[in-house]
C-alpha cells in the first residue's frame, strides 16, 4: 500500500474510508478474480480530478460527490455498498469492468498476498465477505540470495 494510503486507514470506525479498493489484476490465478470484497466494503474516494469531465480516466457517471475534492465510485458511498462497476458474484468470480479506467485508489491497494508488506486491510475486507485471509507471501520470494 503506498504511504499516502496507509495515512488514510487509520482508521475510521465506521469504515468511510478515503481509501482504496481492488487492485484486480488481469492475469490469474490472483486470489482478487474470485473474490471482489474490497470493492463491496471500503468507500472508493479518489480526487475529483480523476474524473473524465476533468480530464482523467474514470467515468463520470459512475461516480458520486463526496466532498469539493474527493468523489467516489458510486454505490460504494453506502453501507452495504458495492462499487457499480464491480461484475459478478463477490467471493465467486469477479471483474472490473472498468478496468484500464479505474482510479488511482484502485490501483494501488494490494492483495495481501501478493506484496511483499502485505495488506491487513485486503483481509479485512476478506473477513467481512465471510472470505478466508490470504497468507503472507512467503520470505523465499523476497531473498532469493542464500
Ligand atoms: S480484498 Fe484483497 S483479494 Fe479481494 S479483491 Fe481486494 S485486493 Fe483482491
Ligand atoms: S472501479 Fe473496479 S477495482 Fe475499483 S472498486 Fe470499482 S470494481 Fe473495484
Amino acid at each position: 500500500m503506498l504511504p499516502v494510503l496507509g495515512q488514510l486507514y487509520n482508521f475510521d470506525p465506521i469504515l468511510l474510508l478515503d481509501l482504496c479498493v481492488s487492485n484486480i489484476p488481469l492475469a490469474s490465478p490472483s486470489p482478487c478474480l474470485s473474490c471482489g470484497a474490497c470493492c463491496s466494503f471500503f468507500r472508493v474516494s479518489f480526487y475529483w480530478g480523476e474524473a473524465d469531465s476533468a480530464g482523467g480516466q474514470v467515468p463520470d457517471i459512475l461516480t458520486s460527490k463526496v466532498n469539493h475534492v474527493y468523489s467516489c465510485m458510486k454505490g460504494t458511498e453506502q453501507r452495504p455498498g458495492r462499487c457499480v462497476a464491480l461484475l459478478g458474484e463477490v467471493g465467486s468470480q469477479v471483474r472490473c469492468s472498468i478496468y484500464q479506467n479505474r482510479p488511482s485508489t484502485c490501483r494501488e491497494f494490494s492483495c495481501h498476498s501478493e506484496t511483499p508488506v502485505g495488506n491487513p486491510d485486503c483481509n479485512r475486507a476478506r473477513a467481512a465477505h465471510g472470505l478466508p485471509a490470504l497468507p503472507d507471501q512467503a520470505w523465499e520470494t523476497l531473498d532469493p540470495v542464500g
